[in-house]
């Protein structure tokens, strides 16, 4: 006999405007210490997981977008601000989006942190989990080493 469909994993902003919708198991849960995800989400990392762009789609609504660098996107709500998404701007690369925003964030435990540079001395979680230092990451998607910044500030 064949399985149900499993239910897509869902998510979305603080106000309900934007939705989205994943068609594929989340992969590579991960929090991201560096300094241009601490500003994007006005936290103290991002944590972030994701799939393939092509089993991920915006169900409702359309986000804002904000060009961080000349190589990544980051999607959020022009309505209520929330930060939603990262993706390098590769066709067949990740969609991520911020754990928070899933309807059921408890699935995604994190698994790698990255950006560990920037890491804040009182941060204190996941010690026991892979670490990478921003552009030392052997299978990163993209070389950031000569990526332009669109940070005003460090
Ligand atoms: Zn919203
Ligand atoms: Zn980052």
């Amino acid at each position: 006999m064949k399985e149900p469909p499993k239910p897509p994993v869902t998510g979305g902003c603080q106000c309900g405007a934007i939705r989205y919708a994943f068609d594929a198991p989340l992969q590579n849960s991960h929090a991201c210490h560096c300094r241009m995800c601490q500003r994007a989400t006005g936290g103290i990392f991002a944590a972030l997981v994701g799939t393939r762009k092509a089993d991920f789609n915006w169900i409702c609504g359309t986000p804002a977008f904000f060009a961080s660098s000349d190589l990544a996107t980051r999607a959020f709500c022009e309505k209520c601000g929330t930060p939603l998404g990262f993706c390098y701007n590769k066709q067949d690369g990740f969609q991520y989006v911020t754990i928070g925003s899933l309807d059921d964030p408890a699935t995604a435990p994190i698994t790698h942190q990255y950006g560990v540079e920037s890491k804040l001395p009182w941060v204190s979680f996941c010690e026991d989990m892979p670490q990478d230092k921003t552009g030392e990451d052997v299978d990163a998607e993209v070389d950031v080493q000569k990526m332009k910044v669109n940070q005003s500030q460090p």
